[in-house]
């Protein structure tokens, strides 16, 4: 994890003066959307998404709560901020264009230190071309404070809610679950280590798709792009930011429907698997209450089917049923167990 110290040197906030820091934290700032008429230098930004309807979204990380800079890179906290937010514009089937950052820091962190943050923010932006647009710049008694809001467009007829979910409807979701869980149980475990012998190394070798997971999400535009080649539209969908469990049950109930999941079609990658298995957890429950892996999670109509059934980077997990018949997964065993946001670890798995 070298590069947790990239930018060894120490300039004091104090010295640069707030212009002199916004200034210097956007100089590197690219503009890619047309969409865009004004960023960062007036007033207020101005944007037009023409003839399609804006989507926004807006979030608060604060240090501590949200993330612990113990072992979070400054670099890979400001990627992941960002693609978070673009996260929750995929999940209403949109395209991310626009974000505003602010920030507040005490005079613990260096000018290299939010630097290093600003370096992670853009590559983010850069790699869906989403534009920074303004923000705020603060000071905080304590700590590190960051709010991101994105903006993005869609044409109104393609935008997906959570709401409208059908009996019938395969359930459906992207990439792989319960690695970014493990990342961070792993990068817990070495923190632990670290308080207790300073003078060891972490011992993460071999782990490097887990870690990503946790450190470096990536949004699933690419999957929002798929289904738009695909001519699909999704009958419902939500990012999974709290783990599959919650946000089936978040699906279900904005669409007064029921569900059934099976364990058997649950994707988990060999690592997170055997990670799980390490640290005596149940994979299938790193997968349901694990969360921030930032997968699409989705409905979509029977006729679909066709379609996705071959679709290396989806998996069909299960169906929607009647509201009345409940929500629940059917485990590798045949045995059906109801699906609940918390205190589900009761359930255990016969794999
Ligand atoms: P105001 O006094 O109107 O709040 P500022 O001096 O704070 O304006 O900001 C000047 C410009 O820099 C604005 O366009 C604002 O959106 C942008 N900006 C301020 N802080 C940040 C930041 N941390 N990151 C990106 N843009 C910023
Ligand atoms: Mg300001």
């Amino acid at each position: 994890m070298s590069d947790l110290f990239e930018n060894t040197d120490r300039t004091e906030l104090s010295q640069m003066g707030e212009f002199g820091l916004i200034d210097h934290l956007t100089k590197n700032v690219k503009i890619y959307n047309d969409s865009t008429i004004k960023g960062i230098g007036d007033d207020a930004a101005v944007v037009s998404h023409g003839k399609k309807k804006t989507l926004v979204s807006t979030d608060l990380l604060i240090e501590g709560v949200h993330f612990d800079l113990m072992y979070v890179p400054l670099k890979h906290l400001g990627y992941k901020a960002i693609m978070v937010n673009l996260s929750d514009i995929c999940a209403m089937n949109g395209t991310p264009t626009q974000v505003t950052v602010s920030i507040a820091m005490s005079s613990r962190f260096s000018l290299e230190a939010i630097e290093d943050l600003y370096t992670g923010m853009l590559l983010a932006c850069d790699k869906w071309k989403i534009d920074m647009i303004g923000g705020d710049t603060s000071t905080s008694q304590k700590g590190l404070i960051i709010s991101i809001t994105v903006l993005g467009e869609a044409n109104e007829e393609s935008i997906v809610y959570r709401n409208g979910a059908n009996k019938g409807d395969l359930i459906c979701v992207s990439g792989d679950l319960g690695g970014a869980y493990m990342g961070l149980q792993m990068l817990e475990r070495e923190k632990a280590v670290f308080l207790q012998t300073p003078n060891v190394q972490p011992d993460l070798e071999g782990k490097d798709y887990i870690l990503e997971r946790q450190l470096k999400p990536d949004a699933r535009m690419d999957i929002v792009e798929l289904l738009k080649a695909l001519s699909i539209k999704p009958t419902a969908m939500i990012d999974i930011s709290d783990g599959l469990a919650s946000e089936t049950l978040h699906i279900c109930k904005q669409s007064n429907v029921g569900c059934k999941l099976y364990e058997e079609k649950i994707p988990i990658d060999q690592l997170t698997y055997n990670t799980a298995r390490e640290f005596n957890l149940d994979p299938t429950v790193c997968a349901l209450n694990g969360g921030e892996d930032y997968e699409l999670l989705f409905t979509v109509s029977q006729a679909d089917y066709d379609k996705i059934k071959s679709q290396p980077d989806i998996s069909i997990i299960g169906h929607i049923t009647d509201e009345s018949e409940g929500t629940y997964l059917v485990s590798k065993s045949g045995n059906v167990h109801e699906i609940k946001a918390q205190g589900w670890n009761a359930f255990k798995s016969n794999s």
